[in-house]
């Protein structure tokens, strides 16, 4: 092996830095980073671990696997010698509210609502009208659903969270090995 990566030294690896490291690790399917929409649960560091806990946004969410991936390579360097580990909090529940007010503005950019729906409806991003319906409940993604506006006439996503914030199914979607809890 050569030592291509230079260390950082212990001093640097705080809850903090693994933070800050983990504000490029984008969502898969909306180019937000994970930090921003809430998914990172709790940051612990221990002397042979560093571990990192998310909540997803779906139970079922294909982007889990390269999530964690990412999360792993990312914190590589700055771990040194310390496993990397990536658990996925499926006890507690993602809600929209987990999102910040820069993660908020990012998603709207790009055209995705991640609000829960108010009484009268979805909102349109564009107009503000709530005459929208559901065209495609799998919209682009999994995690996302597709609304249109019948007023402004413009295509949406919506987060599915954002929809049903409480999903209590199994998560035995696609068998094991997705990354889903690890010790
Ligand atoms: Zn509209």
């Amino acid at each position: 092996m050569n030592e291509q990566h230079e260390r950082m030294s212990d001093v640097a690896l705080t809850e903090e830095t693994v933070l800050q490291a983990l504000e490029s690790v984008l969502d898969p399917e909306v180019p937000v980073s994970i930090r921003q929409l809430g998914l990172i649960q709790g940051v612990h560091l221990d002397e042979d671990e560093v571990s990192v806990a998310l909540v997803p946004t779906m139970l079922a969410c294909p982007g889990r696997e390269v999530i964690a991936e990412e999360i792993r390579q990312r914190l590589s360097q700055l771990a040194g010698e310390r496993r990397v580990v990536v658990t996925w909090e499926t006890r507690v529940i993602w809600t929209p509210r987990r999102i910040t007010a820069s993660g908020r503005q990012q998603l709207q950019r790009w055209g995705v609502v991640a609000r829960e729906p108010t009484p009268h409806g979805v909102r349109c991003p564009y107009c503000g009208s709530y005459q929208t319906r559901l065209n495609n409940a799998f919209g682009a993604a999994v995690c996302k659903a597709q609304f249109s506006c019948s007023i402004c006439g413009s295509a949406f996503d919506v987060l599915r969270g954002a929809l049903r914030p409480a999903p209590a199914e199994a998560t035995s979607q696609s068998g094991d090995g997705d990354g889903s809890v690890h010790d």
